[in-house]
């Protein structure tokens, strides 16, 4: 007999990584998918990160790594928290794992109690909903919508909180709709978690050097906070590093060995060579990060421009990450070849049924009214996509 445990059966799959899946087979199939349903950089890791993670092979990096992460990358990473965020860490406060996702869930799975509230903004990442639930703990959402930027305002979040409430759970820039909170944003937030010192503050920043207006804002930059605030960052984004699995969180020192605790029974230390890899990344030369940031930013421009002139679309201009995230709900009620399209899902199958372009259908994200395109891909796929989009559209 085959029986799944409550925990998993209860556990839905990543709708980013099944949608992307989903392509990847119809491309074997020999069908011209145009993909935009993964975020991840189009971009290989830069040519000295690569040759750092060549070196630790010949140098004997083969080893397993000190659990919360190699002293010198930890002390590296406390270091670019003051260069670019002006935050003061120690390297102890720092630990190293395989990927932020690792990060967040250590952090979900050492501060979260069964029944306790994550107060977590709605458009979010499809995997916070999945934590919360693992952690058997409540998802308390704020919604918002392509009107307002996908932004929430002070009031809303001191709305949102109850006695039950342990966590705000957030990413800035978003996955999936691209907002970037301002520095005036934060302190309006801060401002109400003052009031709630039982309330720990995940902020995850993976998306930071992918920030096109202003300025990249941490909420731990707020001394009255920083001692409930936990900053989650990774590799993968900014240097085009997902496959390596390196990400971290910066915390309290008792949050940072709760979470060396939990990863010392579950994984122990991430991938020697990424680590020594990761130290280069992270101390060493940006220019490759900003180059790669202009070509998003382009594609942003690009992609906005385009989607704005696809007739029942309504679209937003997003300052950050490579995501855009439009209102399709328009087109719900419509039927194609007999088929019903009834939410954001449906409408993300029909795009790729019918204009063999994979996206991502906004119901995992909380807000069934839109879907996710990721726009790390080539200008002329991006031109190709919506172009195929239109097309479909006009069948509807
Ligand atoms: N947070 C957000 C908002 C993300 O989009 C991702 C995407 N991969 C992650 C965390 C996890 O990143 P990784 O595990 O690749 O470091
Ligand atoms: N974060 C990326 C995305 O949202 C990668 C896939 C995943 O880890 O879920 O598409």
């Amino acid at each position: 007999m085959e029986i799944l445990s409550e925990r998993i059966n209860r556990l839905s799959e990543s709708a980013t990584i099944k949608m992307a899946q989903l392509g990847r087979e119809l491309k074997a199939k020999g069908k011209d998918i145009i993909n935009l349903s993964l975020g991840e950089p189009d971009f290989d890791t830069p040519e000295h990160i690569k040759q750092a993670a060549v070196k630790a092979i010949h140098e004997g990096y083969t080893h397993y790594t000190p659990v919360p992460g190699y002293p010198e990358l930890r002390k590296a990473i406390a270091e670019k928290l003051k260069r670019d965020n002006d935050l003061d860490y120690t390297a102890e406060q720092i630990v190293v794992s395989t990927g932020a996702k690792q990060s967040l869930i250590n952090v979900v799975l050492s501060l979260i109690n069964p029944g306790d509230e994550v107060i977590v903004p709605s458009p979010y990442w499809v995997s916070y909903a999945a934590m919360v639930q693992l952690a058997e703990a409540t998802m308390v959402n704020i919604p918002t919508s392509v009107e307002t930027d996908f932004k929430f305002t002070a009031e809303e979040l001191e709305k949102a909180i109850t006695p039950r409430t342990r966590m705000l759970l957030y990413s800035s820039p978003c996955n999936p709709t691209g907002t970037v909170f301002s520095k005036d944003d934060l302190e309006s937030y801060a401002r109400v978690l003052e009031k709630y010192p039982d309330i720990y503050i995940v902020s995850d920043e993976i998306y930071e050097y992918i920030t096109y207006e202003g300025k990249h804002e941490s909420i731990a930059q707020f001394d009255f906070l920083k001692d409930r605030v936990i900053v989650v960052n990774g590799f993968s984004k900014g240097y085009a590093m997902t496959g390596w699995r390196l990400g971290y969180i910066a915390a309290p020192l008792w949050i940072a060995k709760a979470c060396d605790k939990i990863q010392g029974q579950f994984t122990s230390g991430a991938c020697s060579i990424a680590q020594k890899a990761g130290e280069t990344a992270v101390s060493g030369d940006m220019t490759p990060t900003f180059r790669m940031r202009e070509a998003f930013k382009n594609r942003r421009n690009l992609i906005v421009q385009l989607l704005k002139d696809v007739p029942g679309f309504k679209v937003n201009n997003p300052p950050g990450a490579f995501y855009v995230f439009p209102d399709v709900s328009a087109y719900f009620g419509k039927t194609f070849d007999g088929d019903l399209i009834k939410d954001s899902d449906d409408f993300a199958m029909f795009l790729l049924s019918e204009a063999n372009v994979s996206t991502v259908g906004g119901k995992s994200f909380g807000d069934d009214n839109c879907i996710r395109l990721s726009y790390a891909c080539s200008e002329e796929n991006i031109r190709k996509a919506v172009d195929r989009i239109n097309n479909a559209v006009s069948k509807l």
